[in-house]
């Protein structure tokens, strides 16, 4: 594996690869890899000749509340496990290479604001922007033909199918599904907060979101009713719940009777953590 921390080793890289006529796919990350990241990784390498996986903790999609500071880095076990896992090349860049104008003065880029205002977005005021703003950049710098997101991050996956639409980047947008621990809950960097008590009650998430599921399925019980009796399940269990909503999976509008292609996604609080997870309801 190589790995490359600054634009021109990593256009070195690049360019020959170009030249020998290979596909390039590209994994963004924020480190901290799970077998989640790796999933991708694993898709990513099927679908071109040579991958990149990107290991940065982006500024500019952090709220000036949430943790940035505390985000957990873990490069060299990163660097390890991508590796071990086959993955071409390492993209480890620092501030200077992604906002090399300075993160005070970066060029930002909004994020559709249709998609991007409802349910994380409302609660994550200018999270989206962040994320596609850092993506042009990563699109920029590497030059994929495909990237590879998870749908964990179902919103995200929307928006940023959108973005590259939107901008005209000549770049494939893939997904993969969510990789869970055996008791369900959601893979993420984020379950490292959590101890043992609030892991189980955390796994109540995608319980709680299977049961909507099942009820949406069987026809009897309203999108309303099944979003509140999933709050009320999660509020049980001492989870703070920013929402739990059933949506339409294309564009995350409120459904209409008896519409099909519904997604149901939850964020949660378990002690001072924030969770999301979302799952299919056909
Ligand atoms: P992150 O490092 O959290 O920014 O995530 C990087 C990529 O990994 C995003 O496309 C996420 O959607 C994806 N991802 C995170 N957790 C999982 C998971 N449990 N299963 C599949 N993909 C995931």
């Amino acid at each position: 594996m190589e790995r490359a921390v600054g634009r021109d080793s990593l256009r070195k890289i690049t360019s020959r690869w170009r030249r020998d006529g290979c596909s390039i796919a590209l994994v963004p990350t924020m480190g901290n890899l799970h077998d989640g990241h790796l999933a991708l990784l694993r898709f990513a390498r099927k679908r071109a000749d040579r991958t990149v996986v990107s290991v940065y903790v982006n500024p500019t999609q952090f709220g000036p509340s949430e943790d940035f500071a505390k985000y957990p880095r873990t490069l060299e076990a990163d660097l390890e496990a991508l590796h071990a896992a086959g993955c071409d090349l390492a993209f480890t860049p620092d501030d200077a290479c992604v906002y090399p104008g300075g993160l005070a003065d970066a060029v930002r880029i909004l994020a559709a604001p249709s998609l991007s205002s409802v349910l994380e977005g409302q609660r994550r005021p200018g999270h989206f922007d962040g994320v596609v703003t850092v993506l042009a950049r990563l699109f920029n710098l590497v030059g994929p033909d495909v990237a590879v997101f998870g749908e964990k991050d179902f919103q995200q996956l929307l928006i940023i199918r959108h973005m590259a639409e939107d901008l005209g980047y000549p770049v494939a947008i893939e997904s993969a599904p969510t990789v869970r621990e055996a008791s369900g809950l959601a893979m993420s960097s984020r379950n490292r907060y959590l101890d043992r008590a609030q892991k189980a009650a955390a796994a109540r998430i995608n319980a709680a979101l299977l049961e909507a599921v099942h009820a949406l399925k069987g026809g009897a019980a309203s999108p309303e009713r099944v979003e509140r009796t999933g709050e009320e399940a999660l509020s049980r269990e001492g989870m703070r719940v920013d929402y739990f909503a059933v949506r339409r999976a294309s564009d995350l509008a409120v459904p209409g009777p008896g519409e099909r292609g519904l997604r149901v996604l939850a964020a949660a609080w378990c002690g001072q953590t924030r969770l999301i997870d979302n799952v299919p309801v056909d």
